[in-house]
């Protein structure tokens, strides 16, 4: 019987590793632009880097005078434009297995050609999966910062903003101010009527205190019946008197329990952040005014001792 060669092992080993070799070096340096496209945008999951790169190589085969990418991500507006627009227009909707991940518009002054219409058609089917990592890398960020129970940002996204304040207050001398607001006698109100209102009364805290703020203030639940409210470019004296309002507010909050009504009342600490102070001594002051105004009968402000006496 004729017997078949075979070819050993290590030659089919040396083979497959030349042709990966041979591969990789087309993938890295491929002037096509599908293949281009594809290999840097896997390199990031930053959406905004994404739609740069989706732009540079859209325009190096179709010209186009603005695109404007907008998605509504975790509850917030994303958009993304780039260049100013003309009166001819295509618009995308970015659907894949069954899930948007938003819209995008292309514009000129010239029309855009079938052609044209079919190749920005194969450019964002090659764009669209990691447009999707993009997008779910932003929802899953932005759950792991974020409180479940009310929605406001948690003690982890404070961490970060505090620390941004701190280095900003260095480096350009800005103000910041902390308020930190305790829900007065709280364990009594999940004895007396269970967690579930409790939680219900913890989440329209956090609803007043986004009223009660300015849109460039910022809530975080900071623990249990904690919350914190960074104020940007705003002195001790101001942040005393959003504290005060911020009580007020949490005042209005009435829950009806059948026989009786809910109301809570709020203790707040104020610091202004010191110049040099890191976030963990200004946080300590906030908390040490917090604890004065406990022990003075709650349901009152105290502000931290830098300038003011009480
Ligand atoms: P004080 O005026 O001194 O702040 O008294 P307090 O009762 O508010 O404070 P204490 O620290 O004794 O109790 C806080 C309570 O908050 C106890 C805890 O079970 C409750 N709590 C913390 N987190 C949650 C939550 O997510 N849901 C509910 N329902 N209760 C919570
Ligand atoms: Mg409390
Ligand atoms: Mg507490």
């Amino acid at each position: 019987m004729k017997q078949i060669p075979t070819i050993p092992r290590s030659a089919q080993n040396t083979h497959k590793l030349a042709t990966l070799l041979q591969t990789h070096k087309h993938w890295s340096e491929s002037p096509d632009v599908l293949t281009r496209l594809t290999r840097r945008l896997s390199t990031t999951l930053s959406l905004e880097i994404q739609m740069g790169v989706l732009a540079e190589e859209m325009a190096s085969v179709i010209p186009f005078d603005c695109m404007t990418y907008r998605h509504n991500i975790a509850s917030r507006d994303f958009v993304y434009a780039t260049g100013m627009g003309g009166p001819h227009r295509c618009d995308y909707r970015l659907n894949l297995e069954g899930q948007f991940y938003g819209s995008l518009t292309f514009s000129r002054k010239k029309r855009f050609t079938e052609k044209e219409l079919e190749g920005i058609e194969l450019i964002l089917s090659a764009a669209i999966c990691p447009i999707r990592n993009a997008c779910m890398y932003i929802t899953v960020e932005q759950a792991a910062l974020t409180d479940s129970l009310t929605g406001v940002p948690n003690k982890r996204a404070m961490d970060d903003a505090l620390e941004r304040a701190t280095s900003l207050g260095n480096r350009h001398g800005q103000e910041h101010s902390l308020i930190l607001c305790d829900l007065d006698r709280f364990k009594a109100i999940n004895d007396q009527h269970g967690h579930v209102v409790g939680d219900h009364v913890l989440q329209l805290a956090a609803k007043e205190l986004q009223k009660a703020i300015r849109t460039s203030d910022e809530v975080y639940r900071f623990g249990g019946e904690e919350f914190a409210i960074l104020l940007p470019q705003t002195n001790e004296s101001d942040s005393r008197a959003v504290a005060d309002r911020i009580r007020h507010f949490m005042s209005t909050i009435v829950v009806n329990c059948g026989e009786s009504n809910i109301h809570v009342t709020t203790s707040c600490g104020v610091a202004m952040r010191l110049q040099d102070e890191d976030a963990g001594q200004w946080l300590a002051r906030a908390d040490e005014a917090l604890y004065r105004a406990k022990a003075g009968g709650r349901n009152c402000t105290r502000v931290s001792a830098a300038i003011a006496s009480n």
